[in-house]
């Protein structure tokens, strides 16, 4: 077990009231870092659980940034596991694909030079792509999770829970674009192979 279940508590939001638990990943490398999980329900390894995993992203889920998908993402994830009446958002604490907030910022500084976001990251020598789901086994487990309804457009993190054993039905969760992030979204399906559904929303 590389996570440890710290504590819980109740969370009333716009679309529904949550249980909100934290979990600290204590692996050697993440240097303590806390991860979230905002759960509605209970569930049974037999029935698929609705799952979002978010990656934190401070821009787009706090800030209100119009230069990503994360923000839209993020509620219409929360409002469609409230519509369901079950299901469990894993926030993740890996800022800007995993990268870190700092350097996120330097890559959107090379952004506005003409660089796309894959050409960005490699300006700065990091991956596309840095992310880690090996805590989502631990989380998901932690809730009797074992077969997820998947809502994404990433096939990486398809690949991935299905990697650490889950059985994975992946779920259209395109957010209508907008004039900022039309390039980003084309890139990200382009260059990373995500599967989104430009212009069409929802
Ligand atoms: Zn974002």
């Amino acid at each position: 077990m590389n996570i440890k279940h710290e504590a819980s508590c109740s969370l009333p939001t716009r679309w529904a009231t949550f249980e909100l638990h934290a979990f600290t990943d204590t692996s050697a490398e993440s240097n303590g870092k806390e991860h979230l999980a905002l759960v509605l329900g209970k569930f049974n390894p037999q029935t698929p659980t609705l799952v979002r995993i978010h990656s934190e992203c401070m821009t787009g889920d706090a800030l209100f940034s119009l230069k990503c998908d994360c923000g839209l993402q993020l509620e219409s994830a929360l409002e469609k596991i409230a519509a369901a009446g079950h299901g469990i958002l894993l926030y993740l604490r890996q800022e800007g694909r995993g990268i870190g907030l700092v350097n996120k910022i330097l890559a959107y500084g090379l952004q506005e030079k003409g660089a796309d976001t894959v050409q960005a990251n490699r300006m700065l020598g990091l991956a596309d792509d840095m992310r880690n789901y090996s805590v989502c086994k631990s989380m998901l487990e932690y809730f009797n999770v074992h077969a997820v309804q998947l809502l994404s457009n990433n096939p990486d993190k398809v690949a991935a829970l299905e990697k650490l054993g889950f059985q994975v039905q992946r779920l259209d969760h395109s957010v209508r674009p907008n004039p900022f992030n039309q390039e980003y979204l084309q890139t990200k399906e382009q260059k990373m192979g995500h599967l989104g559904k430009l212009g069409q929303g929802g």
